[in-house]
């Protein structure tokens, strides 16, 4: 029997971990992905400012240590591409966190190696094709000539019924019920560094977290490296605005809650259009057996890391069962 190809769109982790799984099981996978880079919502930017490079992790700021497990990061090694950042002292429920002084899409790039990964490769359609039961993938206006027995898309869920409008697949109509949410995020960089902890969180604030990039063990010539991110429902409402005029709140916000803002050397947002959903799917994956088409991704179960883990294990563990492979 010829091995199964699969087609995974979206090289976030839930793309990447199901790569792996399928990888394992003998199964040949080729990811696609729009960006430039892996690691999706797990994302770096890089900025160079006065000839010094800067970095902002203004998706997912840090991982705890086990969401580092669950990704299969099992210690801090040189092998192995994290650093620990902080332990929280106030709090003792709260777990050590771990980043990486090159970015947290090194998390990505880590899962990535040694896959088949397509970059720049935005997939716009999906064609059966004539002779078999295997799926053509259109990307921009391009049909590419390789055949694949199943479909994954593992990206957030408006973008994944946009792919599957393009088939017969009822799979569309339930995506398309569940509700994005934005953030916006505001990158910043301010002459001298804020009396802020290395993560301030607050729940239910305009501004939900002040991330304090400087103190991830990069270089930061001394100015304050922040990410500050708004709270979902706040940027929701306001994902169609002005930049600029999203910025001065952000930073108005930050004088309210008692900072004084030294002189800004940089500021960029970031729209995030889709961070999340507001309600989850509620089941680990979706699945088409009929026309082999599958949809994974954190938006399954939640809004986090470990919900992406759990639907890439159910996901692979289905696909793998569906090509009678053992796992
Ligand atoms: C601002 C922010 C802060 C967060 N903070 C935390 C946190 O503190 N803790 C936590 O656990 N989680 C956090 N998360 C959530 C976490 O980042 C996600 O749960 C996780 O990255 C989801 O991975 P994924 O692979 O399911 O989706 P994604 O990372 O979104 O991957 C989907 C991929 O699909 C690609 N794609 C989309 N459309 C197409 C297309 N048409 N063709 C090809 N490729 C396409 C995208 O480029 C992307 O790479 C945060 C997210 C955001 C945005």
């Amino acid at each position: 029997m010829t091995q199964p190809s699969v087609a995974i769109i979206g090289a976030g982790l839930t793309g990447l971990l199901i790569s792996q799984r399928l990888n394992s099981a003998g199964i040949i996978t080729t990811i696609f992905d729009k960006s430039r880079g892996v690691s999706g919502r797990v994302a770096t930017r890089r900025v160079e400012l006065d000839g010094h490079t800067l970095r902002f992790d203004h998706g997912t700021p840090s991982l705890t240590a086990s969401q580092a497990a669950q990704l299969g990061i099992q210690s801090v090694s040189t092998e192995q591409p994290l650093d620990p950042w902080f332990a929280p002292s106030s709090n003792a429920r709260e777990e050590p966190h771990y980043t990486l002084a090159n970015g947290m899409n090194g998390i990505g790039k880590w899962l990535a190696q040694g896959k088949n990964v397509a970059l720049n490769s935005p997939v716009t359609g999906l064609q059966s094709s004539t002779k078999s039961r295997a799926w053509q993938i259109a990307s921009d206006s391009t049909l590419l000539p390789a055949t694949y027995d199943l479909v994954i898309t593992t990206t957030p869920p408006l973008q994944a019924a946009k792919i599957l409008e393009t088939t017969d697949s009822a799979l569309a109509y339930k995506l398309k019920c569940l509700s994005p949410e934005g953030c916006w995020s505001l990158m910043l960089v301010t002459e001298h560094p804020l009396d802020t902890p290395p993560l301030l969180t607050q729940r239910d604030h305009l501004i939900e977290r002040v991330i304090s990039e400087h103190t991830k063990g990069r270089f930061s010539n001394e100015w304050g490296v922040y990410t500050l991110q708004a709270n979902r429902a706040w940027s929701q409402r306001r994902m169609q605005e002005d930049p600029m005029r999203v910025a001065e709140q952000l930073l108005n916000e930050l004088k309210h809650m008692g900072y004084e803002l030294p002189t800004l050397l940089y500021q960029r947002m970031h729209r995030w259009l889709y961070a999340g959903v507001a309600t989850p799917f509620g089941e680990a994956f979706l699945l088409d057996a009929q026309r082999r088409l599958m949809c994974a991704g954190d938006w399954c179960l939640g809004n986090d890391i470990e919900s992406a883990v759990k639907s890439a294990d159910a996901a692979s563990s289905a696909a793998i069962e569906l090509f009678g492979h053992s796992s």
